[in-house]
């Protein structure tokens, strides 16, 4: 039976019709300065097979330590997803032969793991779903193949292969949540913003860098459908490794209209793992998991349990940072902003840099005006995050000091700002540079006003005869002369000086 599809069914009609249930886990390397059971360093980008010792290319005799810090980051994910800590677990062997993992087999936790039955809240289009954590459990990393010579950069059609244990070792934690159901069809929304709250929240505990174009934070998800009102889950597929934000809601989306399609069609939906494809948003069929794969798990012999006191736990929640849930709700109330407004700034990246330009003297208001008016438009012109942008908070801030004291308009204030970003140096060195302050002295605007009357005559003529409204053209002249650094309004009330 093929597990593809001839035809997708609309996204809208899909779940007019089936229910899906989506279920998440994260894979998250944490950002201790060792790995997990040795003491090689985990920095990122070494030379291939240049952070490896005995113990995590697990040759004869060697003997595996667990790291301490890695336990404890595990145990402040654990507490900031609402987990209860086991006072007592143990690490497992699991069994399976692959090349990327030197040992034959992963250490890893089953049936005891460090944390678990948590939750984190997540707010959707304003409304907040509670997400259910299964379990927190901590495991090491595998190596990396790389497959030199095929098109896809698959081992199908590849001529060699390479591997790099560079990775072997470093300690993962796996973020598991419990089957999230009843959210029809905002689930891929929900899959995506659980990732992107849960990814904000690893970076608040500093205990990994969450960069996903890395690897340091991947995700499989699962996906079913049932057709609505009935009673039992359909079967899910797993569609593993997806990397980016965007791709964890286009897969959820993608599988949904792919497993409508089976089941229009009277077939049915196989259990297996599925690969997502950037480039086309479809899943094709990887390894089926019909027939379940036994790893033979058993007590890691070479470790002891590990038994966090209770008084350690306890000093470890007590010194968990704030959170961004706690932070948002905190930073909303000091700027006065709506729900809308928060939202905005925060799917823009723009939090942090708020609060920074807040911090350097700018209000809120000024503050996400910039970074969400012409700062957005040129970190999106240039295809990069606003914290990208070679601009800093402090460096905005002082371009709102200069609009506040009448330095600069609005439209000489973006000039600056372009001139920031274009490496010309400090705000009030580009104004004078540049010479983009806002002409105050009036005599430098009348002889741009009288030369402008001077100019058009006929213009003139009407504003004499009352038509108001023609001192429309004469100001264009005027703010044109004055390469925009004029005041509008003060060279309007110029110009009816003259000429009423
Ligand atoms: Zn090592």
């Amino acid at each position: 039976m093929t597990t593809e599809v001839a035809h997708l069914v609309p996204y809208d009609e899909a779940v007019s019709r089936y229910e899906p249930v989506i279920g998440l886990e994260t894979h998250v390397e944490l950002g201790t300065v060792t790995k997990m059971f040795c003491g090689c360093p985990t920095t990122f980008g070494l030379p291939p097979n240049s952070a490896v010792c005995p113990v995590c290319l697990g040759l004869p005799g060697s003997l595996p330590v667990a790291n301490r810090a890695a336990i404890e980051y595990t145990i402040r994910i654990g507490l900031a997803l609402n987990c209860s800590i086991a006072a007592w677990c143990r690490f497992a062997r699991k069994n399976y032969f692959y090349p990327d993992m030197p040992k034959n087999f992963q250490i890893s936790q089953y049936d005891e793991p460090l944390c678990t039955n948590g939750w984190l809240d997540v707010t959707v289009d304003g409304q907040s779903v509670r997400v259910g954590i299964e379990r927190v459990h901590l495991e090491e990393d595998t190596g990396k193949s790389l497959h030199v010579g095929g098109a896809t950069g698959r081992i199908h059609g590849a001529e060699y292969s390479l591997v790099d244990y560079n990775r072997a070792g470093i300690p993962l934690v796996e973020v598991v949540t419990k089957p999230i159901a009843g959210t029809g069809e905002l689930a891929p929304t929900v899959a995506r913003a659980y990732v992107t709250q849960l990814r904000d929240l690893l970076r608040a505990l500093r205990v990994s860098d969450v960069r996903m174009e890395e690897g340091s934070l991947r995700c499989d998800v699962n996906t079913s459908l049932t057709p609505r009102g009935a009673a039992e889950w359909g079967t899910r597929t797993e569609t593993k490794n997806v990397n980016s934000l965007r791709s964890v809601e286009r897969a959820v989306r993608f599988e949904i209209e792919r497993q409508a399609g089976l089941l229009d069609a009277g077939l049915r939906v196989v259990q297996e793992t599925r690969h997502f494809h950037e480039d086309t948003g479809s899943t094709t069929a990887g390894r089926s998991k019909e027939e379940a794969q036994d790893y033979r798990y058993f007590p890691e012999p070479d470790l002891v349990p590990v038994a966090p006191p209770a008084s350690w736990v306890d000093e470890i929640l007590a010194s968990l940072p704030e959170l961004p849930a706690a932070r948002l709700a905190r930073l909303q109330a000091d700027w006065g902003l709506s729900d809308a407004d928060m939202t905005w700034l925060r799917n823009a990246g723009a939090i942090d840099l708020v609060d920074q330009t807040v911090a350097a003297g700018a209000s809120p208001a000024e503050a996400s005006k910039w970074w969400l008016g012409e700062l957005a438009r040129e970190a999106n012109k240039r295809g990069v995050e606003l914290a990208d942008l070679p601009i800093t908070p402090e460096q905005v801030a002082r371009v709102s000091a200069l609009v506040r004291d009448g330095t600069l308009n609005d439209k000489l204030a973006r000039q600056a700002l372009d001139a920031v970003l274009a490496g010309e140096g400090q705000p009030d060195d580009v104004v004078a540079a540049r010479g983009l302050a806002v002409v105050s002295d009036d005599s430098a605007l009348i002889a741009a006003v009288d030369a402008a009357i001077a100019a058009s005559p006929d213009v003139a003529a009407k504003i004499r005869d009352g038509k108001l409204n023609a001192v429309g053209a004469l100001m264009g002249q005027v703010m044109a002369a004055t390469k925009g650094r004029a005041d509008p309004q003060r060279v309007r009330e110029l110009i009816l000086q003259r000429l009423t």
